[in-house]
């Protein structure tokens, strides 16, 4: 039988209650589908800053780099809004990714049928929505040096970030796009600011020397701004949109409100070597502690571990499926819910997902 060891970082606010969902659903998956998996549990964020000083361990990031895979929740929130550089619990989760060397993040998003009343887009510009934003996670603007705040000789304050990219780090990005298109409808749109920025003049050369090799996918390129319009214009269009790390940051939350909620995004995080999955959301302190949270991102977050990583395509398909039958029945969590739909807590919905998982399987045996 198959053993994984999975490592998992609940992180603050909703981070732990959605966690503690996708590890229910990996538990039944696992029983469901014959293979097996040690869980081991470490403090990441804000619960991290507060139990050891700092926002990941070293002993948290080695656990982390030699995990199969590792599923995280989500990091931050106002109780540690005044800590600053190293100490912020989102410089964990940027260490964690570094760490890792998970430079590609995958966002697929999909419209669920039935939930198309819940988009702010019309439904008929959502009719074929199926977009994957491939984002650069290590490199850009969120990393590049100099980095920091100063003051002058006259005491005023000044910041400085960079927005950095070496060849090699646009390559590598620029070869999962390009994989990850021709598996799916063979377009993909490479998004930058190149009528301005010299870090995007240098991602469209070389996003067009690695197309050289892609003969079968079309490239489109287009700049941010425009892009940020046209996935309200025409969403269906696009099928993977492949940026860099601040683009992508910015365009896939964009991009996850026309399926709704951003309850439903999740994401994968890969590199040459094992994967982070996590939820798109963050750690949504308005709604932490109430059982409200949407767990359909982190349980989405557990079926892309399974299908990229863990080569559990079966078990992946089964969590799939069951969201999707769960959703057709009317179960909603209160984010996407209205007078007709049966609303859910958190533990609920996952007991639902877990249910319609068990009764799909009994069937099929
Ligand atoms: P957020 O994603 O936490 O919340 C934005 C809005 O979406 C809120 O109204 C929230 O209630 C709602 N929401 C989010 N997830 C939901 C879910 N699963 N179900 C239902 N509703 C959900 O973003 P924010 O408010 O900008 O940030 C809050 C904190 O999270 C900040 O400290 C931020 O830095 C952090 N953050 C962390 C990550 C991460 O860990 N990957 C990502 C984004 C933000």
């Amino acid at each position: 039988m198959a053993e994984y060891n999975i490592v998992v970082l609940p992180g603050d606010g909703i981070g732990a209650e959605v966690t503690e969902s996708a590890v229910n659903v990996l538990k039944a998956a696992a029983k469901q589908h014959g293979f097996s998996i040690n869980l081991e549990s470490h403090d990441i964020g804000g619960t991290s800053y507060d139990s050891h000083g700092t926002p990941a361990t070293d002993e948290t990031l080695n656990a982390c780099k030699s995990a199969d895979a590792v599923f995280l929740g989500a990091v931050g929130g106002p109780k540690w809004d005044h800590l600053t550089g190293a100490h912020r619990p989102e410089s964990g989760l940027l260490g964690l990714r570094k760490a890792m060397g998970v430079y590609a993040n995958l966002r697929p998003v999909t419209i669920y049928p039935g939930l198309e009343k819940y988009s702010p887009l019309k439904e008929n510009r959502l009719e074929g929505v199926d977009v994957l934003v491939v984002r650069e996670l290590t490199g850009g603007l969120y990393f590049g040096q100099p980095k920091g705040e100063s003051k002058d000789e006259n005491g005023k304050r000044r910041a400085v970030d960079t927005m950095a990219y070496d060849e090699d780090e646009i390559r590598r990005i620029a070869h999962r796009g390009f994989d990850m298109a021709r598996k799916r409808r063979g377009k993909i749109a490479s998004v930058d600011k190149a009528n301005v920025l010299s870090s995007s003049r240098l991602w469209r050369d070389v996003v067009n020397e690695v197309a050289e090799e892609y003969s079968d996918v079309e490239l489109e390129h287009i700049l941010v701004d425009n892009c940020a319009m046209q996935l309200i214009n025409r969403p269906a269009d696009f099928d993977v949109i492949l940026t860099e790390n601040m683009f992508g940051d910015i365009l896939s939350d964009e991009a996850a409100m026309l399926s709704g909620s951003i309850g439903l995004l999740p994401s994968a995080s890969l590199g040459d070597g094992n994967g982070l999955y996590e939820p798109v959301h963050g750690s949504a302190p308005d709604i932490a502690g109430k059982n409200i949270a949407n767990p359909l991102a982190a349980i989405q977050s557990i079926a892309m571990m399974l299908r990229y990583t863990l080569n559990e395509a079966e078990a992946a398909d089964a969590i799939e499926k069951a969201i999707e039958e769960v959703i057709c029945q009317g179960y909603r969590c209160a984010d996407l819910a209205d007078k007709d739909d049966t609303v859910l807590g958190t533990t609920e919905m996952t007991s639902k997902v877990i249910e319609v998982m068990s009764k799909a399987k009994t069937v099929a045996s």
